[in-house]
């Protein structure tokens, strides 16, 4: 089976000829398509320009392909369900979605049971879009079997693509254990629930329960969080904690151009949506690389609305992240928190933003102005370091993991 199926196209005396789609040999695939303003995708060593315009998909879909709409799965493993919502941002866009795609899954709109995707032939799911880090068995199972079922699987979001918020977790040094311990008897409502029902022997979610109807069972949680590639094989990569609108559409058109037009799919790989320069660069800000003598938050001052936010002390990851999103929070007067991810020049994105902040303190000068105790005082005053410096990241990090040595330290 091709990957969409047989199509007829006329040749350019008006004959129908019918062909398999997406299989080798038989396709002659246009080169994909240069995007006005801008490049939409990241490949190895591409440079692609800064503005993104979104693709027009109401051109691209006339209705359902002449054989039949492809099967479409949406999943969310760990996920808050933003970039659920994030697909609905290509607005009117959506019902041509509804022409071109069979929706076999998508647990936050419609139906479609693990036991559906199960009884499906092996990669008769045109395309799975995951969002969510994997945290627990049931993440790790559906996803292990989207990919089983699925011939392109699409790695939707920070969380999927860099572990995200749900990643901060690696970071309790009991794992999983402390965290249910945390929040099933310590903070505050819980503790209460417990102390009115279970004074004696507080309870926690247990994997599984023999009730009078069968045994009930509930996913177990991992000690560690992971990203989708570091479980299942990917195709394509759209960061975003959510991905904007114009990725979503780009990555449609890709898919749409495939299955309507016999264009090629980018190469395996791609992140979509996204630019090889920084988001500084995309930034209108602007810099004066100021020195830094205080950390601040965006509330403590009246910050300029065109000075960049670095050079008035505030911490922003711009440096350290991969340019995409057009700059859409540090043009809202915030800073960037690095949700895009880190460019391919940069293996460590946490580490990166700290040396492009250290770099900005005055202790390199010739003329040295700032002793190492004052940067050691500014530096303690970032309340969360790792939390803001890895709040997207901590899954692909280097760190890892936080342990605890032994003699509890
Ligand atoms: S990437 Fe952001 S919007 Fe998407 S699931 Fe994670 S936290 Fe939610
Ligand atoms: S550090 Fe932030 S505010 Fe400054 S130019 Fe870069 S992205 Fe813009
Ligand atoms: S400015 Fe930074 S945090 Fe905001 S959307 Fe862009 S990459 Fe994400």
């Amino acid at each position: 089976m091709s990957l969409f199926g047989r199509f007829r196209r006329k040749d350019k005396t008006g004959t129908v000829k019918e062909t398999a789609k997406g299989a080798k040999n038989e396709v002659k695939s246009k080169p994909v398509p240069p995007v006005s303003g801008g490049s939409y995708v990241k490949t190895a060593g591409s440079v692609s320009a800064a503005q993104l315009p979104p693709a027009d998909l109401g051109e691209l879909l006339p209705g359902a392909p002449q054989n039949g709409k492809i099967n479409l799965a949406i999943y969310w493993a760990a996920a808050c369900g933003g970039c659920d919502v994030s697909l609905l941002d290509t607005n009117e866009r959506i019902l041509t979605i509804g022409d071109m795609a069979n929706i076999v899954m998508w647990p936050i709109a419609s139906d479609g049971k693990e036991h559906d995707i199960a009884e499906m032939e092996d990669g008769e799911i045109t395309v799975s879009i995951i969002s969510g880090a994997v945290r627990n068995t049931e993440n790790e199972h559906m996803v292990k079997l989207l990919r089983k079922k699925s011939k392109i699987v699409v790695c939707y979001g920070s969380c999927a693509c860099f572990g995200g918020s749900p990643a901060l977790a690696n970071l309790v040094p009991g794992g999983k254990n402390e965290i249910l311990d945390y929040v099933y008897k310590k903070i505050p409502s819980t503790a209460s629930f417990q102390a009115d029902y279970h004074p004696n022997s507080p309870v926690v979610p247990q994997a599984k329960y023999e009730a009078p109807e069968g045994e009930l069972v509930l996913p177990t949680l991992y000690d560690t969080v992971k990203t989708l590639d570091q479980v299942i094989d990917v195709d394509y990569f759209v960061p975003g904690c959510p991905p904007m609108q114009e990725s979503i559409s780009h990555m449609l058109k890709a898919v749409a151009d495939f299955a309507y037009n016999g264009v090629a799919l980018p190469p395996k790989g791609t992140i979509i949506g996204v630019v090889t320069k920084t988001l500084c660069e995309q930034c209108p800000r602007r810099k004066e690389y100021r020195r830094i003598t205080k950390i601040v938050e965006p509330h403590e001052i009246d910050v300029d609305p065109d000075l960049c936010l670095m050079d008035q002390g505030i911490l922003c990851l711009g440096p350290a992240t991969v340019g995409g999103c057009n700059a859409r929070c540090t043009k809202a007067g915030q800073p960037c928190r690095g949700c895009y991810g880190p460019t391919t020049a940069v293996q460590e994105q946490g580490a990166s933003a700290l040396t492009a902040i250290a770099s900005l303190f005055p202790v390199l000068d010739e003329d040295a102005t700032m002793e190492e105790s004052k940067v050691i005082d500014i530096m303690t005053t970032i309340k969360d370091p790792l939390g803001y410096f890895y709040a997207f990241t901590m899954g692909k990090s280097l760190i890892k993991k936080s342990v605890t040595e032994k003699g509890g330290k």
